[in-house]
C-alpha cells in the first residue's frame, strides 16, 4: 500500500482562555441525572426509585456488546428515572439520585492489597467492574480494546487534546502525573505491551515536566511531543506519529493501543483503590462564558450548575447569535445546554457569539476542504453524491473513511457545514449496508 503521511492543519485554538484555570473538584452537586446511554447502547436500570445508594453502587448494566455495570457517582435517594438531554443531542432516560451529602462509599470501595501482583486477566476484569470506558470523546468500552487477539508492543497515552477551546486533559495530566505514569503501567501489562508511550502537544511542555520525575521508576515508557496541528490527536494520526506505521481499520493491526489520559488516570484508581467510572474532567469555555473554567465532576451534574460557577454568560449575550457546543467544536454537538448532564464523552461544553452579518452560503469550488481533509477525501464531491442519492459513488469517494474530524467545515470560506454532508453521507453507507 502507497504509504501517504497524514496530513494536519494549524487552526486557532483559543486554549488561552481557560488554560491558566486550575481543574477544580466539585465533586458533591445537590442532585445529579445519570444518564442510561452509552455509546449507542441503552442502559437497564438496576435501582428503582426510593432506593438508597452509596458512591460507587451499580445502578444499571450496559447489555450486549460492551456488556459493564455503570454506577452511582455521589450518595443519597434515587428521586426518578427521567428524560435529560444527553451529549449526543438526544434527550435519554437517566437515573435522578439527591445527594444526603454523606459521601458514604460502596463497600467495593477499597485498597487493593497488591496491584502489581494483579495478571492481564485480572487487570481486563477491573475495566469490565470498574464500567471504565474511553474519556477522549467516543466513550467506547476500555476492555474490549484490551481483549484484541493481536498482539500489541506498544500502548501510547493520547494526552494531545488537538480540539480548539479543551483544557482539561491538559490540566488533568499536570494535576495527576504520577496516576497517569501508574496508569499507562496498568494498561501496559494489561495488553502485555513492551512499550509505553505519553504523546502530548509540544507546547504543552509542562506535561513532561510533570510525568518526568515519575517514569524513573518505569523506564520502558517515554514520551513522545507532537505538533500543533489539528486533527493530531486522532488515533491514526497520534499511531503514525509514533510508531511511524499506518493501519487500516484499528491501531491493534500494528500492535498498538491508545488511551486517552483521564482514561488512563481513572485506570490506576480502579486498579489500585477499586473506584468505579463516575466522574470526568471538563471545560467550560468560549467567549460567550464570564470566567471559563476547567471541572472534576461526578457524571450526571448539569451543565447549567457549572455555567454557573463560571459566572454565568457574557453579559449582553444573545441566544439568537449564539452556538452552544457540547464537545469540542470541530466535533462536538449544537444543543441547548441548560438540561444537558455531563456523562463519559462530555469533555467540554463551549459558548461561541456567532457574527451577525450575512454569510456567503454557496460553495466557491476553492478546493480547502479537501486540502485539509486528513483522510484524504473529497467532501464536495460527496455531498454532490448524497444530495443525487448515488450510492455508488457514494462509496466510491470512500465517504466511510470520514472520522467527523470538523475540519472541512472549520477551513471553508464560505462557512457551509459540510461535514454534516459527508458524515450523513457515510452513515447512509452504513444504514444500507
Ligand atoms: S469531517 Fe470527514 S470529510 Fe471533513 S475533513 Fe474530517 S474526515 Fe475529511
Ligand atoms: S472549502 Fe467550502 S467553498 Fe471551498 S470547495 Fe470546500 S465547500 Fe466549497
Amino acid at each position: 500500500m502507497l504509504f501517504r503521511k497524514i496530513k494536519g492543519v494549524r487552526i486557532e485554538g483559543n486554549k488561552q482562555m481557560s488554560r491558566c484555570a486550575p481543574l477544580r473538584d466539585y465533586l458533591d452537586p445537590p442532585v445529579v441525572s445519570i444518564p442510561l446511554l452509552q455509546g449507542m447502547s441503552v442502559l437497564k436500570p438496576a435501582v428503582e426509585v426510593g432506593a438508597n445508594v452509596k458512591i460507587g453502587d451499580i445502578i444499571a448494566y450496559r447489555e450486549g456488546f460492551g456488556a459493564m455495570p455503570i454506577h452511582a457517582s455521589i450518595a443519597g435517594k434515587v428521586t426518578a428515572i427521567k428524560k435529560v438531554w444527553h451529549a449526543s443531542g438526544r434527550m435519554v432516560e437517566a437515573v435522578e439520585i439527591e445527594n444526603d451529602h454523606s459521601g458514604a462509599l460502596s463497600d467495593s470501595i477499597q485498597p487493593e492489597k497488591n496491584p502489581d501482583g494483579l495478571d492481564k486477566e485480572a487487570l481486563i476484569q477491573k475495566m469490565i467492574d470498574a464500567g471504565l470506558s474511553g474519556l477522549g470523546g467516543a466513550g467506547f468500552p476500555t476492555y474490549i480494546k484490551y481483549q484484541t487477539k493481536c498482539p500489541i508492543d506498544t500502548v501510547i497515552i493520547n494526552a494531545i487534546e488537538c480540539e480548539p477551546y479543551l483544557t482539561c486533559d491538559f490540566l488533568m495530566s499536570i494535576k495527576y502525573p504520577e496516576k497517569l505514569v501508574k496508569g499507562l503501567h496498568y494498561f501496559m501489562k494489561a495488553a502485555g505491551a513492551e512499550k509505553g508511550v505519553i504523546a502530548y502537544k509540544a507546547y504543552n511542555q509542562a506535561v513532561e515536566d510533570a510525568v518526568k520525575p515519575y517514569l524513573e521508576r518505569f523506564p520502558e515508557i517515554t514520551t513522545f511531543p507532537l505538533k500543533d496541528v489539528y486533527p493530531a490527536g486522532w488515533e491514526k494520526y497520534v499511531t503514525e506519529a509514533v510508531t511511524g506505521k499506518t493501519y487500516p481499520k484499528l491501531p491493534s493491526q500494528v500492535g498498538v493501543i491508545v488511551n486517552n489520559a483521564g482514561t488512563a488516570i481513572a485506570y490506576a484508581d480502579m486498579v489500585e483503590n477499586n473506584i468505579p467510572l463516575i466522574a470526568r474532567n471538563i471545560t467550560i469555555t468560549g467567549e460567550g462564558i464570564t470566567n471559563p473554567q476547567n471541572f472534576y465532576v461526578p457524571f450526571g451534574i448539569k451543565v447549567a450548575e457549572l455555567v454557573a460557577l463560571c459566572g454565568g454568560y457574557q453579559e449582553g449575550l444573545d441566544p439568537k447569535y449564539a452556538w452552544y457546543i457540547a464537545g469540542g467544536p470541530m466535533t462536538g454537538k449544537a444543543i441547548l445546554i441548560d438540561d444537558l448532564v455531563v456523562n463519559d464523552t462530555l469533555g467540554a461544553v463551549i459558548v461561541i457569539p456567532t457574527p451577525k452579518e450575512k454569510l456567503h452560503p454557496e460553495c466557491l469550488g476553492c478546493g480547502k476542504c479537501a486540502d485539509a481533509c486528513p483522510a484524504f477525501l473529497t467532501p464536495t464531491e460527496i455531498k454532490r453524491a448524497y444530495d443525487m442519492k448515488d450510492e455508488t459513488a457514494i462509496r466510491n469517494l470512500q465517504a466511510d473513511k470520514c472520522i467527523a474530524c470538523g475540519l472541512c467545515s472549520y477551513v471553508c470560506p464560505s462557512h457551509i457545514e459540510i461535514t454534516d454532508a459527508v458524515v450523513k453521507a457515510r452513515d447512509s453507507l452504513k444504514k444500507g449496508a
